[in-house]
This record gives structure tokens, sequence and C-alpha cells, in this order.
């Protein structure tokens, strides 16, 4: 009771409608991609939306946009990097990869905690937040400093990584973060001779997973090099045809969080 009402008068003040965590078992299984084209997608549809990359050992957001620029600062808080509307901030966009990725304890606490508070986002209907993988200091820091909405775990359907969401599930649930579904990414190829859904890592291993975990599997998108075109050299997916199976797979994803944290 006494440390709820602590957390309570430590939490920022809420500057966004909506808060979703993008969280993953382990690195490489598409966290970053996915959480990029999840804010692009909400922005298709009018939202206004942020994109902040908290993945303190390993931002990837300023490679995503292809971008290096520094953020302004005014009245002591740091102006979001614009791309297309989108506003986005990294913590790689303030130091260099290599200073941040050693960081522990107190200095990743004191990262996140500044990375939520002096943000000057403006008003925001959804802040989507991309999070290291497993769950540790920077989860935990969310978790305390501000109300989320709901965490989406991405993983890949090999064993391996289903075993590590697992155990990431596991520790959420400790900390009280409402976990909205997962979102299996690379579930599939489609082969351009027979434009057939091939599944090569096995079919729907997320869900037996999910059921077992009582959550529910919340899409599953494609191996496409499409999904990974750089944003400078080609426009976004989320940005291209409407009748794409991404865009259909990111859109179909969109509304089922609407409907969960009923935006
Ligand atoms: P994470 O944030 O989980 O570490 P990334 O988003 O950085 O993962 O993706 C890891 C690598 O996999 C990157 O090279 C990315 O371009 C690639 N990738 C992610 N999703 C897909 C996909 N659906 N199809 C093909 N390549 C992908």
């Amino acid at each position: 009771m006494e440390n709820d009402n602590i957390n309570k008068f430590l939490k920022i003040p809420k500057f966004a409608k909506h808060v979703i965590l993008v969280a993953s078992g382990k690195g490489g299984v598409g966290k970053s991609t996915f959480a990029l084209n999840l804010a692009l997608t909400f922005q298709h549809f009018k939202f206004k939306v942020g994109l902040l990359d908290a993945d303190i050992y390993g931002p990837s957001l300023p490679k995503l946009l292809n971008t290096n620029k520094e953020p302004k600062i005014e009245n002591k808080n740091f102006l979001p990097i614009e791309v297309n509307g989108l506003k986005t901030m990294s913590i790689g966009y303030l130091v260099p990869e290599e200073t941040a990725n050693i960081w522990r304890g107190p200095m990743v606490i004191k990262a996140v905690t500044q990375l939520l508070k002096d943000v000057a986002w403006g008003e925001l209907d959804i802040l989507i937040i991309d999070t290291p993988p497993g769950t540790g200091d920077v989860q935990l820091t969310i978790s305390q400093k501000i109300d989320v909405s709901g965490a989406l775990i991405i993983t890949t359907p090999q064993e391996l990584s289903l075993l590590d969401v697992k155990r990431g599930i596991n520790m959420f649930r400790k900390v009280n973060l409402p976990i909205l579904g997962l979102i299996e990414n690379m579930s599939y190829y489609i082969c351009d001779e027979c434009e057939k859904k091939h599944y090569i890592f096995g079919k729907k291993s997320s869900l037996k997973l999910a059921n077992n975990l009582d959550l529910e599997v919340l899409g599953e998108l494609p191996i496409s090099e499409n999904l990974i075109k750089k944003y400078d050299t080609q426009h976004p997916i989320i940005k291209q045809k409407k009748d794409d199976v991404i865009f259909k797979s990111f859109f179909d994803i969109s509304q089922k969080i609407q409907k969960k944290i009923k935006i």
C-alpha cells in the first residue's frame, strides 16, 4: 500500500492518451521494425502518434529512419525528431551507441525517466515505446512512472524464441503490466511463383503458446523485404498499396489493439 502511494506520487503526468509497449523475449525478432510500422499504421489512420525508442542497449530508430539529427532543446525539454510527420525520440539521438550500451541499473533508470519526462511531444493519442529485449530496469521504470495501456510481445515461430517469450510474459505479469497479445513476426514466406504462404518454421507455433498462457495472437507477419526497405529510399510499406498483405496485417492488428484498449 505504502509502495503504491510512493509510485503514484512519482508518476509522470499523462501526455499521451494511450501508451503501448512493444517488447520481446529476445533480440533480433523484429521488435523495432514492428514498432515503427505500427506507429505508421496509426499515423495513417490520423492518430497523433509518437514513437519512443527506449531500447537503451541497442537503439535502432536512427538507423531505421536514416536520421542522425540531434534533438533541439526548448524550455528544458527535448523536441522530438519529426520524420514525415511522425514524432520520434531515441536514446540513439542523444548519446553514441557505445555509451548507452554499457549503462546498468541507476544510469538506465535515469535515462528512461528523462526520456519519459523531458520530451515535448505535444498532445498524443498514442505513444508507442520500443523496449529492450527481455524484462529489466527499462520495463520496470516505465511501469512505475507512467500508466501503460498494454504491452505487445513480438516473437518469431522458432521454439527458442517462444521459450524466451514465456519467461518475459511471466515477468510482465509480476510487474502488473497488462499484455495485449502476441505478434508472430517472420511467420511465413510468400513465394513469388505460387503466391502461397509457406510456414517454414512451423505453423501456428505462437498460437499454442498463447493458448497455454491465456493470451491472444493478434497477427502474423511474413518474411518480406518490403517490410524492411529503408525509409529514405522507399516509402515504408504501410504507406504503399492498401491491399498489400503486410498493410492488411498491420491494419487488422491496429484494429484489435484499438478494441482492446478502447481508443
Ligand atoms: P529487434 O528490434 O527485435 O532486435 P529488428 O526490428 O531490428 O529486431 O529486426 C532484426 C532484423 O530482422 C533486421 O535486420 C530487420 O530488418 C529484419 N526483419 C525484421 N522483420 C522482418 C521481416 N518480417 N521480414 C524480413 N526481415 C525482417
